[in-house]
């Protein structure tokens, strides 16, 4: 069948998957250090989710309030519920100054104060004092509009540097050989061409899989492929049952208002006109972490004091807010609301409601970005030439909830840490073995399925299926009847995949075969995250479990681990396990931060 397929075969030293914030800085620190290398991307690089952010990213320069890379330390942690791992976290908190700088030497143009320092705003669960308050100003931004300034910025400079970008291929699946990766294998979309990439190492960074759910404020094109080509290696994802919702998507929309909305003073009423978040979280009010404000305003939907004719949402207000203000920091969402809501922010508040956002879950892997798994009873044991960051990746820095701009500091910072432990470990030009025979076989022969599936379901039905039982099963609030009914419909959803009918059998542009691969790739990670949230009988961060109400650090305090078997609706296995939380920190400038009772 491979005949049939013609492939064109390439040799590097480092190949990156994906073109995102962490993909691009990865690439960049790799191609500096000499090492032949590609990034392959699906989507043109500045078209990649990161041009969405539009809040900020966190960095301790004390430009706006004092603040100390141990204070945030203390928010990433009790932010994370416990479930990060605390060197990791100290190894970003202490990097992220000089990335924001490097940054600001790329081009990105940061606001600025009236002195010309960077303006840093409030972000929810970023606090001064180790906690104590009051709320410090940590969050770096440009305008509301920071994705994109970083983006761009990223992928000129980029350009600068001796790398081969591969744009509009689709990487379908790691070459794996006796448990190590030896490449990839990407489709052009364009030509139809396989183009098969030997390769020392080989670095994921291809973001969340957000579109497992109905409503998500992630592009279509967040479908976490690099998390799906991770099961079908037979290696496990990590944390996968933590997803974050986030308090403020649009109503019907699902379109991001950044949290910086509250950050410049914006607050939520129920339908009394109450500011309800003065009663879940007296200190930190509406700037409490996401998954303590989204809890807090389904909790007012669920009894009834929503707004709109359904209740079925609340209002963010942002009418009191001096307009010159609104102009200068927030054009982005003034103009999405009116948009999307057809709201007129400045005289009226916007319609919104939790929706899902972000995964916390994602490749597990160690602060090199080195992939890690559990393997003869060592749960760090490197995947030789297997490297993950950003959204894809679980280092763990964000636990069981990130904190709002901590992910844009952790792409930067862990795509520069991967360069630097490439640069270490591989000198350029080191002779490459030839790839097992056959290497092609597995990526090609699913190809080839999907692009003949003549089943009689359509992907985009099946698709449905999935996000609506996720949304259903699987959201802010849950418990043991709806996960474990979830858990059965998501195995039938998985199966009905063997029955996908793919209508378009050519290899030009078929946005209906690489659909129903993204599709075979969400819905892995569908039946990952159920099983996962099924299975953990506990409250930590963003998973509320209704039997289990509180956090269990005696049995819980650990991250799942969990392999899936097969593809296509074939098979659909998941066996469980547990790496332990690193409960140490990375020096011995800061001890261990204990796990204590998390307020706002
Ligand atoms: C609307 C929105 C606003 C946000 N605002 C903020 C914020 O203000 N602050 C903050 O810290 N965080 C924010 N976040 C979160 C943050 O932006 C993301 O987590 C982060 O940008 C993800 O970056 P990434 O590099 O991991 O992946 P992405 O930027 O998602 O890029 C993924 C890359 O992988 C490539 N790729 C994927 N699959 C394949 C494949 N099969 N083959 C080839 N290439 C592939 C894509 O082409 C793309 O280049 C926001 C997120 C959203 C959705």
């Amino acid at each position: 069948m491979s005949q049939a397929y013609k492939i064109i075969d390439h040799t590097y030293d480092a190949v990156v998957v994906g073109a995102g914030g962490s993909g691009l800085r990865a690439t960049m620190g790799i191609a500096e250090s000499g090492l032949k290398t590609a990034c392959i991307t699906k989507v043109f690089p500045t078209r990649s989710h990161t041009v969405a952010a539009q809040g900020g990213i966190a960095a301790s320069l004390g430009n706006n309030s004092p603040d100390h890379w141990t204070w945030h330390m203390f928010d990433t942690v009790k932010g994370s519920d416990w479930l990060g791992d605390q060197d990791a976290i100290e190894y970003m908190v202490r990097e992220a100054p000089a990335a924001v700088y490097e940054l600001e030497h790329a081009g990105v143009p940061f606001s600025r104060n009236p002195e010309g320092t960077i303006y840093q705003r409030p972000f929810g669960g970023h606090m001064q004092n180790m906690g104590e308050g009051p709320p410090v100003q940590r969050t770096c931004a440009a305008a509301d509009r920071t994705g994109h300034a970083m983006l761009h910025a990223l992928y000129q400079q980029s350009l600068k540097y001796d790398a081969d970008f591969y744009v509009e291929y689709f990487a379908l699946d790691l070459i794996m050989e006796n448990g190590a990766c030896r490449g990839v294998i990407a489709l052009c979309m364009e030509d139809g061409t396989i183009h098969r990439f030997r390769s020392h190492s080989v670095v994921l960074a291809t973001g969340g899989g957000g579109r497992v759910y109905q409503s998500a404020t992630s592009a279509h094109t967040c479908t976490g492929d690099g998390n799906g080509m991770v099961l079908r290696a037979g290696l496990p994802l990590q944390d996968m049952e933590f997803v974050q919702f986030h308090p403020t998507g649009i109503y019907g929309a699902g379109v991001l208002i950044t949290e910086g909305a509250r950050g410049e003073g914006g607050y939520l009423t129920n339908s009394e006109g109450e500011r309800f978040m003065e009663r879940y979280a007296p200190s930190a009010k509406d700037l409490a972490s996401r998954d303590v404000v989204a809890r807090s305003m389904a909790m007012e939907i669920r009894e009834g004091r929503g707004v709109g004719k359904e209740k079925d949402h609340i209002f963010l207000h942002l009418d009191h807010i001096d307009a010159g203000v609104l102009a200068e920091r927030l054009p982005g969402i003034t103009e999405t609301g009116k948009v999307f809501a057809n709201v007129d922010l400045t005289r009226q508040p916007l319609p919104v409601v939790p929706t899902v956002h972000y995964n916390m879950g994602g490749i597990p892997c160690n602060y090199h970005g080195e992939v890690v798994t559990l393997k003869d009873g060592n749960p760090d044991t490197v995947v030789p030439g297997l490297f993950a960051v950003g959204e894809a990746a679980c280092v763990s820095v964000h636990g069981a909830n990130r904190l709002g701009s901590n992910s844009l500091i952790d792409l930067v910072v862990f795509g520069r840490a991967t360069g630097l432990r490439l640069k270490e470990t591989l000198k350029p030009g080191t002779s490459h073995a030839s790839l097992p025979k056959g290497s092609e076989e597995f990526a090609l022969s699913r190809l080839d399925h999907f692009r003949n599936a003549q089943g009689s379901t359509p992907t985009a039905k099946i698709r449905q299926d999935m996000q609506k039982t996720m949304q259903r099963h699987c959201a802010v609030f849950r418990d043991s009847a709806l996960l474990a009914e979830g858990v059965k419909h998501m195995d039938q959803v998985y199966a009905s995949m063997a029955d996908v009918r793919v209508s378009d059998r050519s290899l030009i542009w078929n946005t209906d075969l690489v659909e129903t691969m993204e599709l075979d790739n969400l819905i892995s990670q569908a039946v990952v995250t159920i099983r996962g949230a099924e299975n953990r009988h506990e409250s930590r961060g963003a998973h509320m479990h209704e039997d289990y109400p509180n956090r269990d650090d005696a049995n819980w305090m650990k991250h799942t681990i969990s392999w899936f078997e097969g593809w296509g609706g074939k098979g659909g296995k998941v066996t469980l396990d547990y790496r332990p939380v690193h409960e140490y920190t990375l020096t011995d400038d800061i001890d261990y931060i204990k796990p204590k009772a998390r307020v706002y």
